[in-house]
């Protein structure tokens, strides 16, 4: 059985980039429908991804700030973990925003049509309902825009359906609390999730194939998680690979091949946080003439145009990074030029955070791509350690980086790792977008004594005004 529904736009997914870009389009007076396979809108960003986790790191942040008050003077007991409880209270979390987007769309009079979609040709897409797919709806749209996401890579030699080898999905229902949780990949996903592993009680052991966790970070950004985590973790193994994993009743056979890694750790779960993958190969794109590469990414232009002109795409399937306010920000100006606008997508930087404790936040350039590009730059760093409000909260472990163009004096590239590096990296980015130089954020008056006045220091530290520390000795500039 099959009904046709007729709009101008039609959105294939709705995580923040599919939902962004239907909202838009709706407040500037299009006919939407949006495509959703689940049952609840908001995508992996708010049922499995950014918002359960941070709910969960919630907990670990709480549970770790208690420890370090016994620095104060404030001892407080070991805490009773309540786990349906907590798995309850991230349910709540996410129910509540997907549930507040269900009405934002029902304001907007956006139809929401729950189904797996798919082209049928350059004009239709046909829906077929996840419960019964041979109940079709066919969507005829003018124009559409593809945002259907990305899914977490699978390793080829892990054991199929063994409920203790997980993806970032299992982990987040926290199904039990392995005893030791071996973590595959050191990226983002691996360590949020493994902080709040270890803050239930596991032990844990990181196993990353490149030489530095968290790869795409400068290496002294992440030198100050590193450190605590080799002495927090049962082990973190970098430059080294997994060959295999024997899953046998007793427990996780892993064995892996790296310089400093023992040839096999016994483990209870396994959490593979290896990347991700877009979808563009399963919505039949490429049949009806939309250019998708090798790996599953849809080309777009600036303005978010796939090869078909009236079809466009956003989020992850676009490319990397693979990040929710890269999604929101494209979904916008595709809206927009659906809409008649003359709008594009060209941000100075996409910002990354990573909500390990301590966080690890950058934008711009890092150190290492301006060496490997050849941009000249100056650096400023201020340790954390000489903030008074670092301090005075126990957070001296962080240090902010600030890159200044040595032609333009532009601040080119920030970062920072501290606490609340998730929220300063913000005025960095504004920075960058206004085309601010060192005088400007150094003159530009910080609250003190704040975290925010780190950049501040960092910039004078690049144009050697400092006076809260010694200036670098390379500066000829305070003088002036
Ligand atoms: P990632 O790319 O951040 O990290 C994956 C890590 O696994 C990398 O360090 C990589 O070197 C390593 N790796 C790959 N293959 C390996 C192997 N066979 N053995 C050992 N290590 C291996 O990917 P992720 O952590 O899975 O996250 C997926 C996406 O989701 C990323 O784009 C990430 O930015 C995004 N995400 C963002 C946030 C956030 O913004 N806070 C949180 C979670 C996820």
């Amino acid at each position: 059985m099959s009904n046709t529904i007729k709009c101008d736009m039609a959105v294939l997914g709705s995580g923040p980039g599919g939902y962004t870009a239907a909202f838009r389009a709706a407040d500037l007076g299009k006919q939407v429908v949006l495509i959703e396979k689940h049952k609840t809108i908001g995508g992996v960003c708010l049922n499995v991804g950014c918002i359960p986790s941070k709910t969960l790191l919630h907990a670990s942040e709480v549970i770790s700030e208690v420890k370090e008050a016994a620095a104060y003077g404030l001892k407080y007991a070991e805490p009773e973990i309540d786990i349906d409880k907590l798995r309850n209270k991230k349910n709540d979390v996410v129910a509540k925003l997907t549930g507040g987007l269900g009405s934002l769309a029902k304001a907007r009079k956006v139809q929401i049509i729950e189904g797996i979609g798919k082209f049928r040709n350059s004009r239709e897409i046909t829906v077929s309902s996840t419960n019964n797919p041979a109940d079709e709806t066919i969507i005829s749209f003018e124009h559409a825009v593809i945002a259907v996401g990305s899914r977490p890579v699978t390793l080829p030699f892990l054991p199929l359906n063994d409920d203790r080898i997980w993806n970032s999905t299992d982990a987040l229902n926290i199904p039990f609390i392995p005893r030791h949780l071996a973590v595959l990949g050191g990226g983002i996903i691996g360590l949020e999730m493994a902080e709040v592993y270890a803050s239930l009680g596991s032990k844990i052991t990181i196993i990353e194939m490149m030489n530095q966790i968290i790869p795409p970070a400068d290496a002294d950004m992440v030198r100050n998680l590193a450190a605590r985590l080799k002495k927090e973790y049962e082990g973190v193994y970098t430059s080294t690979r997994v060959t295999s994993v024997e899953a046998k009743k007793e427990g996780l056979t892993i064995v892996m091949e790296g310089e400093k890694a023992p040839e096999a750790i016994q483990a209870d779960a396994l959490l593979t946080a290896v990347g991700r993958r877009p979808m563009g190969k399963d919505i039949g794109a490429e049949e009806i003439g939309i250019t998708v590469d090798e790996h599953g990414f849809i080309k777009v232009d600036s303005q978010l145009r796939t090869s078909l002109p009236h079809i466009f795409a956003v989020g992850d399937v676009t490319g990397n990074p693979m990040l929710a306010h890269k999604a929101v920000h494209e979904g916008k100006t595709a809206a927009e030029v659906i809409s008649g606008m003359k709008s594009a997508f060209a941000p100075m930087t996409i910002p990354s955070v990573a909500y390990t404790n301590p966080e690890i936040a950058w934008a711009g350039y890092t150190e290492k791509q301006a060496k490997e590009e050849g941009i000249p730059y100056e650096k400023g760093v201020f340790p954390w350690a000489a903030s008074g409000r670092a301090l005075s909260a126990g957070k001296t472990a962080g240090s902010t980086k600030a890159l200044f163009h040595k032609e333009t004096g532009r601040l080119i590239g920030l970062g920072i790792n501290g606490a609340r590096a998730e929220d300063l990296l913000a005025e960095g980015v504004l920075a960058m977008e206004m085309g601010a130089d060192a005088k400007d954020i150094a003159s530009s008056i910080h609250a003190h004594p704040t975290f925010s006045e780190t950049l501040a220091f960092a910039a004078e530290m690049a144009n050697g005004t400092i006076t809260d520390a010694l200036p670098p000795k390379k500066s000829d500039s305070r003088k002036k």
